[in-house]
């Protein structure tokens, strides 16, 4: 096995991840494919000793409406969940949240991992197994009896000849698809987070990932509203964002920094070599997250008056098909398979989408959702139709 990358791995999208994981979706499909992700993880943190840092804290979903009957429908059957609804439970369990939230539905298989743990013991597995690293970018594919390769590398264009081709190019994964002449249904929109030390530790070091599912407009003043909607270019900042503003502690109990995170961006990006460079980054969205993050933990407004001193701002493309579902199997019909648009998924779910497609390069017996999860999805018509008309795809 050859891995080809002009980049460290872990270091382009995958560097940027919340490392979040849940198995709560709207559609069932989902919801197996990261249960079997999830079991994977379980597995290998058992075996690792934990090297990667799995935790179980669940996904808190608050909101302030009385009817969470909407809510309750936006998870599949099978989903592991409580519910609480009483204004003394909801206070004395999960302190962080305003007084207004009136439901919190517990997402109890959910937490985080440290990604770049998990891909440095892969790598290792990958090495013990007699894998190698090739540092170079893939410019060309020729399928004849098997492919060739065209590899440009710093030392120059190298020739790779290769059974089976496996794309996982991230937000690029549609270049290397126009290498076999195929052009994958998939887009990227650039999300963005922030971290920072929570020197006023706002977020208890035992809080969930909580995530606020009201849309919302943010707390200005009537003057700084008033301005806004002066502003072309700033009047949506005046107007209400969409659900999904989220927040939680980073590094344990003993850590002292918090992530807090939107993905409100809706923006279609052409991917960047270097995502500095990318239009997308929004310089309003480290005060416009902690303003929303504030509207349901009331302690982050402290930091709307007084900025953190040091925080960094950072963001990545989420690789998505329309229904936000992954592109994973055979690719061109002959030896070409693909693992694509992971979107905002790809840490919770790599190791089952490893797994899926090595079942479909190895000719093993595939688990129920391979079909829908592969590009033959796209033929089903009847599937997509349902998909379009579902109230959530499971963005965050
Ligand atoms: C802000 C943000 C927050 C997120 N939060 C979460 C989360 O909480 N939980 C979660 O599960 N997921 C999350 N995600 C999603 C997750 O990070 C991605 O789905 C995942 O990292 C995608 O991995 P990838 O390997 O497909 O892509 P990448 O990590 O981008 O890797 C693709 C690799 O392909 C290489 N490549 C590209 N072109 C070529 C070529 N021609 N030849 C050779 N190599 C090439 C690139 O150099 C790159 O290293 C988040 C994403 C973002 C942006």
């Amino acid at each position: 096995m050859l891995l080809i990358d002009p980049r460290q791995p872990m270091s382009y999208t995958s560097a940027q991840s919340g490392d979040n994981y849940r198995n709560w979706w709207p559609h069932p499909t989902m919801t197996a494919f990261t249960n079997d992700s999830i079991d994977e993880l379980d597995r290998l943190a058992e075996e690792s000793d934990n090297v990667f840092q799995m935790s179980r804290g669940g996904y808190v979903l608050a909101t302030r409406r009385d009817d969470i009957t909407p809510i309750l429908g936006t998870i599949s059957d099978g989903i592991d969940v409580s519910v609480f609804d009483r204004r003394d439970t909801i206070r004395s369990r999960f302190p962080h949240l305003s007084d207004d939230i009136r439901n919190v539905v517990h997402i109890r298989r959910g937490g985080d991992i440290s990604g770049q743990q998990m891909g440095q013991y892969m790598l290792e597995k990958i090495r013990a197994a007699g894998g190698a690293k090739m540092p170079g970018s893939v410019s060309a594919i020729e399928q004849n009896a098997g492919y060739r390769l065209r590899v440009t590398t710093a030392e120059g264009t190298k020739s790779v000849r290769a059974d089976t081709v496996v794309n996982a190019a991230g937000p690029f994964a549609n270049r290397v698809a126009g290498q076999l002449g195929i052009e994958l249904p998939i887009r990227n929109v650039f999300q963005q987070k922030i971290a920072f030390e929570d020197h006023l530790q706002a977020i208890p070091r035992s809080a969930p990932f909580s995530i606020d599912l009201d849309s919302k407009q943010l707390n200005w003043t009537a003057e700084e509203r008033g301005l806004l909607e002066e502003d072309d270019g700033l009047a949506w900042l005046a107007d209400e964002l969409p659900s999904g503003t989220h927040c939680r502690p980073e590094g344990g109990a003993r850590g002292k920094w918090v992530k807090l995170g939107w993905a409100y961006n809706r923006r279609l990006s052409d991917p960047l070599e270097d995502m500095a460079n990318e239009p997308a980054i929004d310089a309003w969205f480290p005060e416009v997250v902690i303003r929303g993050a504030a509207q349901f933990i009331p302690a982050l407004e402290s930091y709307i008056a007084s900025p953190p001193p040091r925080f960094s701002h950072y963001g990545g493309y989420y690789t998505m098909t329309e229904e936000n579902w992954p592109l994973i199997g055979p690719l061109d019909g002959h030896g070409a398979f693909i693992i694509a648009a992971m979107s905002g998924f790809g840490s919770m779910a790599a190791c089952a989408a490893g797994k899926l497609c090595a079942a479909h390069i190895c000719g093993r017996e595939l688990p129920a959702y391979a079909a829908d999860l592969s590009l033959a999805r796209l033929t089903n018509g009847k599937l997509l139709e349902q998909l379009a008309a579902a109230e959530t795809r499971g963005i965050l």
